[in-house]
């Protein structure tokens, strides 16, 4: 369902998923995140990363060394959400970016590769997520590849990064004849036609009854041992309905014991509709994480994500474009208001907010207000960097201590 929630910055704060995509290099992040932006409407041509035509990867230099290095953020709509996608730049040498990128998610999709599984690469990330408590699902894509293998690329995560995969859809057809999924919550069929973005849902093929109700069962399984108000439930009936097998990987996700796989071809664009429908079920909003902490003259306070505290937003990334000095924001706390002049807490100046914008890829929608639990980009800044908090005047805090200076990055 596509809505548009761009204009409406106080829409709650349950329905907002601040979102990253982890990844080794080449498992897909860019494919992934473009069809996201597809799906949801967001961008309306599909962009492939090898014509150099994708949104995110906005930057020339980034477009020729195919990788993506800037950590901007997207916003889109998806079944009465909005989902603002922060790029995780998936390549080493970005590290403390990396970090910072880390810092302003709540939930992020770790994006596998069906036939290399779990990469050196994966492992490093993966462990800085984990430093950050970030609630993850997992989606293994490029299942249309030639030696794709969804169990093996499980059976890795496991061995390599987490002991409790969930595994909730099983694909239909394999390699080249990968045409659908099975939804093992549902217990439906999903099936990709050629050339049609969204899927037929229908019964499960006869065929392949058998092993649905069986990979079902281990679904089941492997819940209950892990969630206790689940285990009562399946002890009471020996199997779980569809709503506490849903809650239960829910909690699950948010804290971590679990970890959901999801599957697909982000290529195809065959996965990407459900893989959205997991992120808004299973991945936590802004009110769900716990309230983020800074100091304030000297010792440590909480800002609770709450429109009517005092105002405190992380800047996470600067762009110098055509658009002006563009700043990132995460807002965690309070409300901003489009001309006011707030604080940047490190380096102790006023700085005046021209403008708040929604990023909505390639393009931009203005705002009166940005509230806590919100992504947005401000214009007016002059000399506010990365790391840097922005907080009201009469209530400063510091929500990260400076760090290496971080050059701006110009895309113009
Ligand atoms: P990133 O480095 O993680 O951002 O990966 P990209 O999205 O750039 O993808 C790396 C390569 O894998 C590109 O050539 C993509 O076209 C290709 N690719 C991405 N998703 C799929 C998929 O689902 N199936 C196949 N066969 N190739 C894919």
């Amino acid at each position: 369902m596509r809505t548009d929630l761009h204009r409406h910055p106080t829409s709650p704060l349950t329905a907002v998923r601040n979102l990253g995509i982890l990844a080794h290099v080449d498992a897909g992040k860019t494919t992934v995140t473009e069809r996201i932006l597809y799906v949801t409407g967001t961008t309306h041509k599909r962009g492939e990363v090898h014509d150099g035509t994708t949104v995110t990867d906005f930057d020339p230099q980034e477009r020729d060394r195919g990788i993506t290095i800037f950590a901007a953020a997207a916003s889109c709509a998806w079944d009465g959400h909005r989902i603002n996608l922060i790029d995780t730049p998936g390549h080493v040498d970005f590290a403390d970016e990396v970090e910072r990128s880390l810092r302003v998610l709540d939930g992020a999709i770790a994006v596998f590769d069906a036939v290399a599984g779990v990469e050196p690469q994966s492992e490093s990330v993966w462990r800085q997520a984990d430093r950050h408590g970030v609630p993850r699902i997992a989606f293994v894509n490029k299942l249309d590849r030639a030696g794709a293998d969804l169990d093996a690329a499980v059976e890795s995560i496991r061995r390599r990064l987490h002991p409790a995969p969930l595994v909730v859809q099983m694909p239909i057809g394999a390699e080249g004849d990968f045409t659908g999924v099975v939804d093992l919550l549902r217990m439906r069929s999903l099936i990709w036609a050629d050339g049609i973005d969204s899927a037929e849902e229908g019964p499960i093929p006869t065929t392949l009854r058998e092993e649905a109700l069986r990979r079902r069962r281990l679904l089941e399984e492997a819940v209950a041992e892990l969630h206790p108000s689940a285990l009562e439930e399946f002890c009471a009936a020996s199997a779980l309905g569809e709503r506490t097998l849903a809650r239960a990987l829910r909690d699950l996700t948010r804290t971590g014991d679990g970890l959901v796989v999801l599957c697909g071809s982000a290529y195809r664009n065959r996965g990407v509709e459900p893989l959205l429908d997991a992120v808004v079920a299973y991945l936590p909003s802004p009110l769900d994480v716990p309230a983020v902490r800074g100091g304030a003259d000297g010792a440590e306070q909480e800002r609770a994500a709450d429109p009517a505290a005092p105002f405190a937003a992380l800047a996470f990334k600067v762009q110098a474009g055509a658009t002006g000095r563009l700043t990132y924001l995460r807002v965690y706390s309070g409300t901003l208001r489009k001309g006011e002049t707030v604080l940047d807490a490190g380096a102790g100046r006023a700085e005046r907010v021209a403008r708040i914008l929604r990023v909505r890829a390639d393009r931009h929608t203005e705002l009166e207000l940005a509230v806590a639990g919100d992504i947005v980009a401000v214009v007016g800044p002059k000399a506010t960097r990365p790391g840097s908090t922005l907080c009201a005047p009469g209530a400063p805090l510091v929500l990260e201590a400076p760090t290496v200076a971080e050059p701006v990055v110009s895309v113009a």
